[in-house]
């Protein structure tokens, strides 16, 4: 059997990871917020903070999206929907968790129909504080997090997929 790394594959690969980083494609999805980390969101990605001049684009679907942006609190009926968009995104994914509530519940914990903060259910990449972040907060943890993933990978622990 042949063991020797296929070039073209090593190539592709880089390109794609290439891509990734320089263009992430970002699904938000709201866990249980009472808005305002959203709106902050959204102001994050309309033309007075313009996200996108960092290659960031919001995307609707799962099956298109590299980072999972998660706002608020979890509660019983989003978590599965959380489990389930989460197993739609394609590998590498990130998952970036905005607001206090999303760390650790904020100040719905403790309701009878409250879970706890984002990493209770998903693997958590990316902490953004702030009840809610301004956008510079978010624009700054998005960034974080892709130097990180840069980093990453100049040391050859990129996902290799
Ligand atoms: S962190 Fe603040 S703004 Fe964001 S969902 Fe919680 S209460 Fe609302």
């Amino acid at each position: 059997m042949n063991t020797t790394p296929n070039v073209w594959q090593e190539v592709m690969r880089g390109m794609k990871t290439w891509a990734r980083l320089n263009s992430p494609w970002v699904l938000h999805f709201n866990t249980g917020s009472c808005n305002g980390c959203d709106i902050e969101i959204l102001a994050t990605l309309t033309p007075r903070y313009d996200l996108e001049r960092l290659g960031v684009r919001l995307q609707a679907s799962p099956r298109h999206a590299d980072i999972l942006l998660c706002t608020g609190a979890v509660t019983r009926q989003a978590r599965d929907r959380l489990v389930r968009i989460y197993a739609q995104m394609h590998e590498p994914k990130c998952v970036v968790a905005i607001g206090s509530c999303a760390l650790s519940g904020g100040v719905f914990q403790g309701c009878y129909n409250v879970l706890g903060g984002i990493e209770d259910v998903l693997p958590v990449d990316a902490y953004i504080p702030g009840c809610p972040p301004r956008p510079e907060a978010v624009i700054d943890g998005v960034v974080k997090l892709l130097d990180g993933l840069r980093a990453r990978g100049r040391q050859g622990k990129a996902d290799s997929q």
